[in-house]
């Protein structure tokens, strides 16, 4: 089969069109795509961290961190490195291919840096794929973080140049695409999407997607994202976004941009089942398991590990790996222990 060809010069008017298929035609021609470029039974699983909760100078509207809303979080100093490995390594064992390490910051300050390249060091050492989301960047703060071993950086655009200034005003659009080709040319790969039920119009979902794809290269990761309506925050009364438009976003990012990892990021909490195998289905085919992954009752990753195995999806491995086999045997061990845990009795616990 041949695989469709990248394309950077997509107009609003096709990508509407698409948008506008029959729900069964636009899912099929997704699906077709898909199949082109991955395995459609494999979906690649990362773990975030935030290094630095809260407090945040940026007035993003739909964020519990900015320090503009009151939404009753708890601000968080920069977490120690010795704490980041730890949790990079319980994600590794637990299957995650990619660590992820966010913090709440406008742009990161001289005085952290020498702190974050020792975690992407350390992360990385691990065997792990590294993103960070810091805020801006400048060329030589990109620079650096390269050379230490950083991946991917993320930096979502979150919605169409129109509807920007609407969602934040303490920024513009043209500092995120700059900050997007410092990373570009510190030769990183890029983690870039937008956030669906903003109160954005249809127009700004296919407008962020038309950009998204124009760029000189495709995003790697293009992250999609439902809102979550935090109390507290300008958007905890929005209207909620009809589910099949979100699906019909997943769909028509697979198709615009082929052979990028599409995700299922904020919000899939709130989905069921049977919604985010519609997801998989339109081709998203990266998870995010969140910080409660972590912990050590952890009924979310449960609920994925039961969805994947349902649904027949197989965690993707990292693609470069230390020792592949070493790799393939840790994520086999972590499925099959979330397949199995519930037929062993856990002599830990105190009985009743
Ligand atoms: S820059 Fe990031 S952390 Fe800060 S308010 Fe915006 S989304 Fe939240």
């Amino acid at each position: 089969m041949t695989a469709t060809a990248l394309r950077h010069d997509w107009t609003l008017q096709e990508a509407r069109d698409l948008f506008n298929l029959p729900f069964n035609d636009l899912l099929f021609r997704a699906q077709t795509v898909h199949r082109e470029h991955f395995d459609p039974n494999e979906v690649q699983v990362s773990t975030l961290l935030s290094i630095k909760t809260g407090a945040c100078p940026e007035d993003c509207k739909y964020c519990p961190q900015s320090g503009h809303y009151n939404t009753g979080l708890e601000k968080e100093k920069l977490l120690e490195i010795e704490k980041v490995v730890a949790e990079a390594r319980a994600a590794k064992q637990k299957g995650a291919s990619r660590f992820c390490m966010g913090a709440a910051w406008r742009s990161p300050s001289k005085k952290d840096m020498p702190y974050v390249l020792d975690m992407v060091k350390q992360v990385k050492s691990l065997g792990m794929e590294t993103c960070m989301t810091l805020g801006m960047l400048k060329e030589e703060e990109a620079r650096e973080l390269a050379d230490a071993g950083l991946d991917y950086y993320n930096h979502n655009l979150d919605t169409s140049e129109k509807y920007y200034n609407h969602i934040i005003t303490t920024r513009t659009y043209q500092d995120r695409l700059d900050t997007l080709d410092n990373v570009r040319k510190a030769g990183m790969k890029v983690c870039c999407g937008g956030i669906m039920g903003m109160g954005e119009d249809e127009d700004d979902r296919v407008g962020l997607l038309v950009q998204l794809a124009n760029l000189p290269q495709h995003p790697e990761s293009v992250p999609v994202n439902m809102l979550v309506k935090v109390k507290g925050t300008p958007l905890e009364n929005v209207e909620d976004l009809e589910p099949f438009d979100f699906i019909r976003m997943i769909a028509v990012a697979r198709i615009m941009m082929p052979s990028s990892h599409v995700r299922l990021s904020a919000g899939r909490e709130q989905m069921n089942e049977q919604m985010q195998a519609l997801c998989f289905m339109a081709g998203a085919n990266s998870i995010f398991y969140g910080e409660k992954l972590l912990t050590t009752s952890n009924p979310e990753a449960d609920a994925d590990m039961q969805l994947f195995r349902k649904l027949g999806i197989r965690p993707e491995q990292r693609e470069q790996c230390a020792t592949e086999e070493q790799e393939t045997e840790a994520l086999a061990e972590a499925v099959e222990y979330e397949a199995t845990r519930h037929m062993f009795y856990d002599a830990t616990r105190e009985s009743a």
